[in-house]
């Protein structure tokens, strides 16, 4: 009885069960969607890049996420394709046939310390993490590693924020300006202004930059979104750091060693590890690695230690894939596998958008690869494709086509533009082909001029 009275009445115990259920649903959907450079709700009812209402509603009978992919892979053509994100979900399948190589077992006792290695100057970095690094860099010739140091980050977004917190000047009165040719990675502006910091400014695209006194000038090459190979553009005395995120044998020719002051790099683009949530910078100057290093130390105490050696594991197999020849036999080398399937993918987009209309598609050059002898042209991440004729949102032309996309207005371009992934899972960039034809084959705005 006492119990009884205790208790809610039965109708609100009813309305608080069904707001409960209705949180736990937001929240999951929320936490799958969150993805790849920031973007948070849904933007569609059903979208392939994460489980839709429908499939959500059968996770309890069919055994989780994957049973979820299962479902709703039947039922492919009514879904959303989401191109949106950076996804780099196209590298599992590689990952999966490895097999147990790539598995690290971690026991309770590891890795509790603050500390890794307190003779560093980054001391957060583990030595497991920055040899595997610098392993791999030699092996493939496309950064310098002799005389830098090695900063680690929670992605590379971090190693931005705080690259930008040790070149800002912290006793002036004006803002540092921050710079980047457009179009320019989406996510410069957004982590930049983000908390309306008195050290640093986004000012937008490079190429219109015509302020005097000190500027940030971003690097990224090949570049997010349109795969441009890139040098500095403002004609000054500004400092560069260069976004190498892309600078991988399976994106683009390897032609040069590159030795620039600051590179950033990361994981989720080179292995596809994107869930990891680790960067690293190579950083010439002892004084703004130290700086980065400090600003790392007080907004996050380090990095992850299981990441970095679960980075460790991951790379060290892609090395040992070419440098242990038993490896070798087994298994495809890594960036070999990442090259063919961006290729084939890149190979199929050219051929469903058209040869300028509706769709047209940049241009690459050719150059021979150092590391793989393959002679190849750029081949990026991301398709940064126009709508040609008269429309003017290739954004909300593609979604009619339940197809999702960015928009070129986030990338400081226009919005004839979209950025598109190519590093998704297969099947679904071939139903995004198969849907590209077949507006290719159809009489539309974009065939009017
Ligand atoms: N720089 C560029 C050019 C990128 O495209 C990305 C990822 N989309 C990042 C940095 C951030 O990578 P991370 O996942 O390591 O934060």
């Amino acid at each position: 009885m006492k119990y009884r009275k205790l208790c809610l009445p039965a109708v609100a115990m009813k309305h608080l069960l069904a707001v409960s259920v209705a949180l736990n649903v937001a929240l999951v959907l929320k936490l799958m969607h969150g993805g790849d450079e920031g973007v948070g709700w849904l933007k569609a009812e059903e979208t392939l890049a994460g489980p839709p209402k429908k499939a959500l509603q059968e996770m309890s009978s069919s055994g989780g996420v994957n049973g979820v992919q299962n479902n709703f892979e039947s039922g492919l053509q009514e879904l959303y394709i989401n191109l949106d994100h950076g996804d780099p979900t196209m590298y599992e399948s590689y990952w999966k046939q490895s097999g147990d190589k790539t598995t690290v077992v971690l026991s309770g006792w590891r890795s509790i310390s603050y500390f890794s290695d307190t003779r560093n100057l980054c001391w957060f970095l583990e030595p497991d993490f920055a040899n595997a690094v610098t392993r791999l860099h030699n092996l493939v010739g496309n950064a310098a590693t002799e005389n830098y140091h090695i900063v680690v980050g929670t992605g590379s977004t971090q190693l931005y924020q705080a690259v930008l917190y040790a070149l800002s000047p912290p006793n002036t009165p004006e803002p540092i300006s921050v710079v980047s040719a457009a179009p320019f990675y989406s996510q410069y502006p957004l982590t930049t202004d983000c908390l309306k910091s008195g050290l640093h400014k986004w000012e937008g695209d490079a190429n219109k930059f015509d302020k005097n006194g000190p500027y940030i000038e971003l690097v990224t090459s090949p570049n997010n979104p349109d795969g441009s190979i890139r040098q500095a553009v403002v004609n000054g005395t500004g400092v560069l750091v260069h976004d190498l995120a892309y600078y991988w044998p399976q994106y683009t020719p390897i032609s040069y060693r590159a030795d620039n002051d600051i590179m950033l790099f990361t994981v989720s683009k080179c292995t596809g590890h994107a869930g990891t949530r680790l960067g690293w910078a190579l950083v010439k100057d002892e004084e703004i690695a130290k700086k980065m290093t400090k600003f790392i130390e007080i907004v996050s105490i380090g990095v992850s230690k299981e990441s970095q050696l679960r980075a460790a594991k991951i790379l060290d197999v892609i090395s040992d894939g070419y440098e242990k020849k038993e490896s070798h036999e087994e298994n495809e080398p890594f960036f070999e596998f990442g090259y063919k399937e961006i290729g084939r993918r890149w190979r199929q987009l050219r051929a469903a958008a058209g040869n300028g209309k509706p769709f047209s598609l940049p241009d690459f050059p050719t150059g021979k690869c150092n590391f793989s002898g393959h002679e190849f042209e750029t081949q990026p991440a991301f398709a940064w494709m126009e709508c040609k004729g008269e429309t003017d949102d290739c954004e909300g032309f593609l979604r009619e086509h339940k197809i999702l996309t960015r928009g070129g207005k986030h990338f400081g371009s226009r919005s004839k533009y979209v950025r598109l992934s190519m590093i998704g899972r297969e099947e679904h960039f071939n139903e995004f082909i198969r849907r590209l034809s077949v507006i290719n084959s159809l009489d539309s705005p974009l065939t009017k001029d």
